[in-house]
């Protein structure tokens, strides 16, 4: 008994499969041999064992039973129901037994097998064969104990297993002791199959607790193995000794070696149970720690919502790389474009799903790289051995991973991606994670949906994006920082004045003049667009006042830019009609110029509608570039269409071009639009732009941006022969009606 559970401490258990086998092996051995024997009254079986006649044939049935139950092998199905009879039928066995004091041993002795040949030897040996009593108790054990198992009880199942090896141990102490109570009663070999039945049940149960906890490495499984194997040993050879010296008299005996053996049985069961419960116990409260601790870890380590790796552990992850690993190593950072009007639209919880399928793509396209999701919809991969041409590949993979339709409520829709790329040997060792944020930024800035490798020239631009950030906050309180320059547009046909860009300045005290690609464009990103766009309006509604105030209803119709984004801000119509009836202007004398994207969105749509229903025009600015929405064109609330500046340059260099800048001058008429070319630098352009039809021209020919002062100049000064109008010109197509 010891011995099988110091055992324990060198091999590691649980083995509960192969001590499960091997104690059905040797019970169902034993067992069958003793049934053989009776079966073929063959004695010379029991030559070799000669303990074995003892065993009643009815205790090798049960122990045949029992060990079929504990054939390991599938919980489902066939051998489940086949463990289910076989307990059954064993417990029915003992039970039978256990009852022969009330009902006479008639149906025991019914139930026996092999009568004749029990007869034959009760007759030959002078006594009845019977199964011992302790024997069926411990058998009872058993069954309960295996029920218990199957039953998902395995503190139960352990502590009936227990108790089963402790009246084993009672016969077996009684066996050496030659106590008449157990003399005879109870075969060695008897015991070796219950004691191996039981020691297996008591495995099988043990990868959930009791053996689990006396093999573990923890404190409670250490102090619960010593104190189970001094006390076994002391007790069992403290009792075998007792009970020995009952054989050699003079020397004073405890009054009854059977209570004795049978209260030392009971003490080492005491112990064994008490020691059971609390090493569980103790177990668990270890286990439940050990538990919580891998779960904060987890915490710490992986996005909840992702289950991809956070920031921190990507950080220490890089931290920990060897620099040999970090030298060919590359990052690529992933930002979602517009993820905002994501979670917008559909709400949080569809923007979580959203991020979900993004991590499931991003894993996926990564290969078993590690990725991480280190802000709300900003991602990142980390790959050990990748060339910076594989890196470049592994990005551009991502971007189309990513761009391939999302569903949300049964709607479908597309997301881009910004992507960053750092590779270790062009970062040249700087910090790959920041060289990739700076690649990522770049790719953000050049409008998105896009991947970018790192170059040395991006260092610094990252900081001064977050210089320049803070200094737009400045110039949008200030009152001299940001001001509007104003380009004439004029009409091919006489060179009069049919309208007037105008155009964002910002007077930086530090850098000069910041040119509006560059800040309007970082203040759509910086969410500042609605802030500056506000300004700016509200400083041309200011200088239509002042020409109003100068010279009444005779000052040229305003074209206002509006970025697509500032309508996802807020109601810039509503806005504009406010600014305006402060200064009680009429919205006839506005345009509002808006790019391609804007129609994209049929929130934008709608204000524009709203706005074109209040009086002001709306023109589409930069047609041609982007998005082709040739085919909308005729359901825009569009008033005019100007031609991008790549129109006009690319139509004065091909044949082709220039029969295309004619198609669709053609078309806006069609339309009754009025169209305007941007950009003419050159008389010829100028020309190419009257021939093609064009109603009104802007560009640097006629004049640059001014400041409001020079731009009045301009209007009041000496243009009466104009030069573009010196060169002959061919008749003007019929104007569409324009106020
Ligand atoms: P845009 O609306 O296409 O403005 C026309 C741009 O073309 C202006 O650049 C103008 O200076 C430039 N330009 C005019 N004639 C010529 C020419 O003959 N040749 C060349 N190469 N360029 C010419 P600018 O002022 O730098 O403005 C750039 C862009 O910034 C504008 O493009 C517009 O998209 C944006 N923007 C400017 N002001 C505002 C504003 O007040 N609000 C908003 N939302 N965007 C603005
Ligand atoms: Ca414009
Ligand atoms: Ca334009």
């Amino acid at each position: 008994m010891h011995s099988a559970l110091t055992a324990t401490r060198r091999v590691r258990w649980p083995l509960p499969r192969a001590a499960r086998v091997a104690g059905t092996a040797l019970a169902s051995v034993l067992a069958l041999w003793v049934l053989l024997g009776h079966a073929m009254h063959a004695p010379w079986m029991w030559r070799p064992m000669p303990g074995l006649p003892g065993t009643h044939p009815f205790t090798a049935l049960c122990l045949l039973m029992l060990a079929l139950a504990l054939v390991p092998g599938k919980t489902t199905g066939l051998p489940r129901t086949l463990a289910r009879i076989a307990v059954t039928t064993a417990l029915c066995l003992v039970s039978v037994r256990l009852l022969v004091p009330l009902t006479g041993d008639g149906l025991f002795a019914a139930l026996t097998p092999f009568r004749g040949a029990l007869e034959a030897q009760r007759q030959a040996t002078g006594h009845a064969v019977a199964m011992p009593f302790n024997v069926a108790w411990t058998l009872l054990l058993l069954c309960l104990g295996e029920i218990a198992r199957r039953m998902r009880y395995p503190l139960a199942s352990q502590l009936l297993a227990t108790a089963a090896l402790a009246m084993l141990f009672v016969a077996l102490t009684g066996y050496l002791g030659g106590l008449s109570v157990f003399k005879g009663a109870m075969a060695p070999w008897t015991v070796a199959g219950i004691a191996s039945l039981a020691l297996a049940l008591l495995l099988a149960t043990s990868r959930r607790s009791f053996m689990r906890a006396l093999t573990a490495g923890s404190e409670p499984g250490r102090l619960a193995r010593r104190l189970l194997g001094s006390t076994t040993l002391v007790l069992a050879l403290g009792v075998w000794l007792v009970s020995r010296r009952l054989e050699y008299p003079g020397i004073p005996l405890p009054p009854d070696g059977v209570l004795l053996v049978y209260q030392s049985a009971f003490i080492i069961a005491l112990i064994w149970a008490v020691v059971t419960l609390v090493t569980v116990r103790a177990h668990r409260v270890d286990r439940a720690r050990g538990i919580a601790e891998r779960l904060t870890q987890r915490a710490a380590h992986r996005d909840a919502l992702t289950g991809l790796l956070t920031r921190n552990r990507m950080m220490s992850l890089r931290r920990s790389a060897t620099p040999a690993a970090d030298a060919c190593g590359s990052e690529l950072l992933i930002d979602l474009d517009g993820f905002r009007a994501v979670n917008e639209a559909f709400g949080p919880e569809e923007g979580d799903r959203v991020l979900v399928e993004v991590a499931t793509r991003l894993r996926a396209a990564a290969n078993g790289a590690r990725v991480g999701r280190i802000g709300g919809d900003e991602f990142a991969i980390h790959c050990a051995d990748l060339s910076a041409e594989q890196a470049h590949q592994l990005g551009q993979a991502v971007g189309r991973s990513l761009a391939r339709p999302y569903e949300v409520r049964g709607r479908s829709f597309r997301l881009a991606a910004s992507v960053g790329i750092a590779h270790a040997t062009e970062t040249a060792g700087a910090n790959l994670a920041q060289a990739a944020d700076q690649a990522m930024y770049v790719a953000k800035a050049r409008g998105g949906n896009q991947t970018v490798a790192f170059a040395h020239a991006m260092h610094d631009l990252r900081k001064q994006e977050v210089e320049l950030e803070q200094d737009l906050h400045q110039a949008l309180a200030s009152d001299d920082e940001l001001w509007l320059s104003f380009q004439p547009v004029v009409a091919v046909a006489d060179g009069k004045l049919m309208a007037v860009e105008s155009l964002a300045r910002w007077r930086h005290p530090r850098l000069g003049a910041v040119p509006p690609d560059r800040f309007i464009a970082m203040a759509e990103r910086k969410r500042l667009i609605a802030a500056l766009g506000r300004k700016l309006l509200g400083l041309a509604v200011e200088q239509a006042a002042a020409w109003e105030r100068a010279a009444p209803g005779r000052w040229p119709v305003i074209n206002l830019n509006v970025s697509p984004a500032q309508f996802a801000a807020g109601d810039v119509v509503a806005e504009l009609l406010a600014l305006l009836a402060q200064k009680n202007l009429p919205a006839g004398r506005f345009c509002l110029e808006v790019t391609e994207g804007v129609f994209a969105d049929a929130h934008a749509v709608a204000a524009l509608e709203r706005a074109r229903r209040h009086g002001f025009m709306v023109a589409m600015d930069d047609f041609g570039v982007g998005y082709s929405t040739l085919a909308q064109l005729p359901r825009m609330p569009l008033t005019s269409v100007k031609l991008d500046r790549s129109f006009i340059v690319n139509a004065g260099e091909s044949a082709g071009d220039a029969a295309v800048f004619r198609a669709i001058v053609e078309l806006a008429h069609a339309l009754k639009l009025l169209v305007v070319a941007e950009g003419v630098e050159t008389q010829a352009q100028f020309d190419l732009a009257a021939r093609c039809g064009c109603d009104g021209v802007q560009g640097y020919l006629i004049a640059r941006p001014m400041a409001p002062q020079e731009f009045d100049r301009w209007t009041t000064g000496a243009r009466m022969v104009p030069p573009w109008l010196a060169s002959p010109v061919a008749p003007p197509v019929a104007q569409p009606g324009h106020s």
